[in-house]
């Protein structure tokens, strides 16, 4: 493709109308994450084959024990510079037992921590959907999960994990006490919430809140804030109130009762596994963590991952599922560059690929065509051609 770049850093122009540009930097990280992450970027070269709206510019950095092997930091800071710069990050996953005497500040999972805490990413998205073909392998009837859409918008960087005091003491009777601190400030609610209504704008348009505001006074702070931004903000979404331990209850009595879920950092964090195992495997969850706009730019950064970890167990034997990040990737083409439509096919593409038959082997059933790691990914982007029609 024959390409002039223009005064915008992210706009090319050719004969035809503009083609953006969307600089993608990929952390593919340790154990099963440079498998699956190379996957996605089957996906990637397809659209930047086929696709003549937007085009990918990827680059790769080590992040985890690979970064620490080589540069003896679980991340750089050249590498935290090109995240901060990038339209949208791809994380793999990092860890592996045989970094564990490393001391704490230096262990992989740093790595993804300072990421999450430099680029400020708040917004923890974890969508739960379970693709018809593998409703019989959820824990809860089929009938129960076929279909199931709920997107779970979890605060990510304050309330408990995060608020001071946090410590164990030592009593004067010998006795220790540990404390752990949940505070949230007006402005902490109402950029998550913020996020929840948009979300539930462009979905089924109903949000229901979690909180305890029974027993905490950071729930009847939520309560009040949710209730009166939806009244100024988004008056044409059906809100909901519901204690957290109820939604726990709900979320495994009637699932599909739920479209966004928004809730704290603790709470999420709960309610987000519970609701993602309904679906099947963790080879199957994708997830997005947004943070505030990148300066000058609408869009928001942006980090993307499957929520499974390194697997250590599996990894270099082409086992590990591929569909948690390519669909990580599709979150990215909606949320960061807007490609609904490229979103919706990537995910059509997995969907058919299912109801094709192929299961990698965490998702293996009866009859089914047990395939690995390269032959999923290659027959997601097979049927991406088919149904693309570029
Ligand atoms: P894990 O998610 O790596 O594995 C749990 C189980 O699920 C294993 O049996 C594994 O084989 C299976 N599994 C996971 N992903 C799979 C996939 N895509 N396809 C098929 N099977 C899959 O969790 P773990 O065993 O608790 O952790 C292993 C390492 O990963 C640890 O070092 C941990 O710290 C790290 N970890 C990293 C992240 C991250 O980087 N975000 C998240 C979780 C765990």
């Amino acid at each position: 493709m024959n390409l002039t770049k223009s005064l915008n850093r992210n706009t090319y122009r050719t004969k035809d109308p503009i083609i953006m540009t969307y600089n993608i930097i990929l952390f593919p990280g340790d154990g099963i994450g440079p498998e699956v992450i190379s996957q996605v970027e089957r996906i990637i070269k397809f659209f930047n084959t086929r696709f003549n709206k937007a085009q990918f510019a990827i680059e790769t950095e080590l992040a985890g024990g690979a970064a620490l092997d080589v540069h003896g930091v679980p991340i750089t800071n050249a590498a935290i510079d090109k995240a901060q710069r990038a339209d949208a990050i791809l994380f793999g996953a990092v860890g592996d037992s045989k970094w564990d005497d490393i001391s704490f500040e230096l262990r992989p999972e740093a790595g993804l921590l300072r990421l999450r805490k430099d680029l400020d990413l708040f917004a923890n998205l974890r969508p739960a959907i379970c693709y018809p073909a593998l409703a019989t392998a959820s824990s809860l009837q089929p009938s129960l999960v076929e279909g199931l859409d709920i997107l779970i918008v979890r605060e990510l960087t304050g309330g408990t994990y995060f608020s001071q005091p946090k410590e164990i003491v030592t009593l004067q009777n010998g006795q220790k006490r540990a404390v752990d601190t949940t505070s949230y400030t007006t402005f902490e609610i109402s950029r998550i919430v913020k996020i929840a209504f948009n979300l539930a704008a462009k979905r089924y348009k109903k949000v229901h809140s979690v909180e305890k505001r029974n027993v905490m006074m950071t729930g009847v702070l939520w309560h009040e804030v949710i209730s009166e931004l939806h009244q100024t903000y988004a008056e044409n979404i059906e809100l909901k109130h519901i204690l957290a331990d109820s939604c726990v209850m709900q979320l495994v009595r009637q699932p599909k009762q739920f479209d966004v879920i928004v809730c704290d950092n603790l709470f999420g964090d709960i309610l987000s596994d519970a609701a993602a195992m309904l679906t099947g495997s963790v080879g199957m969850l994708s997830s997005a963590s947004l943070g505030t706009n990148i300066s000058g730019i609408e869009r928001p950064r942006a980090l993307y991952e499957p929520v499974h970890g390194t697997a250590p167990d599996i990894a270099n034997q082409d086992k590990a599922n591929p569909i948690a990040a390519v669909a990580s990737f599709a979150m990215a083409l909606r949320y960061s560059f807007g490609l609904v439509r490229e979103a919706e096919l990537v995910e059509k593409s997995i969907s058919n690929v299912l109801d094709q038959g192929y299961r990698t082997i965490d998702i293996m059933q009866d009859k089914m065509c047990k395939v690995g790691t390269n032959e999923m990914g290659q027959k997601i982007v097979k049927e991406l051609e088919t149904i693309a029609n570029y």
